[in-house]
């Protein structure tokens, strides 16, 4: 289609991989449900970033995702809002555990994608927290125990709770790791791979980066299956 190229062209997205869908260069185009398209207007922003026009009508159809794009170009709403749409498909009982997990290197980034998801979440009922190192358990497992459709972690902190048996994984099905050439300069790859291990590999999984070195792309072999690659701009 010559407007989708026309699009993709103009905002220097590139896409690899099978049965990639056109961008959605208009919210309400994207299929998202009135609550969430209020949130959207709220916010006052008028038009989906390239990375979303491209990358949600791929998640949005339940395939894995590589995203590379630079920081500040909205790849938190990237794969928070077909997470959403995901966890209301399901219909899961948050109570046995989260539905939707992001990986995060730090915790001032685990806290700003959790405003974004309690922002953008609230009318549409999902329930979200954060877990990070440096401040104490109780809180935190407290939200767990209540019930939460959404968990954002560090590996470290996640690592330790699932050793003290108080979160379970099993209800996984939509993971997501953020800044993951970040995660893994931090030397966080070990802690990845067992957290990996207690999510069901029936799942759908999406990592953006920055950057797109042979450490990523090794784990991005690993972890995803067939991915969509798309990248905004040029990479290192
Ligand atoms: P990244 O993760 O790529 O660094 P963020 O997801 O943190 O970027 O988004 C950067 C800023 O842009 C945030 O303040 C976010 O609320 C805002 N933003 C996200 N999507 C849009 C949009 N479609 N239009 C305008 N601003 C947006
Ligand atoms: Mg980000």
């Amino acid at each position: 289609d010559p407007s989708t190229e026309a699009y993709r062209r103009r905002h220097e997205i590139t896409v690899v991989g099978d049965n990639v869908p056109a961008p959605i260069t208009s919210f309400e185009s994207g299929g998202f449900p009135p609550e969430i398209l209020k949130e959207i207007q709220r916010a006052g922003f008028s038009s989906p970033t390239p990375i979303q026009a491209q990358s949600w009508p791929i998640a949005l159809q339940s395939q894995d995702v590589v995203a590379i794009a630079k920081t500040g170009s909205g790849k938190t709403l990237g794969y928070l809002l077909p997470g959403f749409m995901h966890i209301k498909r399901l219909q899961n009982n948050p109570r046995s555990g989260p539905t939707v997990l992001v990986l995060a290197p730090t915790r001032e980034l685990a806290t700003q994608i959790l405003e974004e998801a309690v922002k953008f979440g609230r009318s549409s009922r999902i329930s979200s927290t954060c877990l990070y190192g440096g401040a104490p358990k109780g809180p935190q497992l407290r939200d767990l125990d209540r019930g939460v459709d959404v968990v954002v972690a560090t590996p470290g902190r996640l690592n330790d709770i699932l050793e003290m048996r108080r979160i379970s994984l099993k209800q996984v099905s939509y993971l997501v790791l953020d800044e993951a050439d970040r995660m893994l300069d931090m030397g966080f790859e070990p802690q990845i791979r067992k957290i990996v291990k207690d999510i069901p590999p029936r799942r759908q999984t999406l990592m953006y980066t920055a950057t797109w070195p042979k450490e990523v792309r090794r784990i991005a072999d690993d972890l995803l299956v067939h991915p969509v690659q798309v990248t905004i701009g040029s990479v290192d």
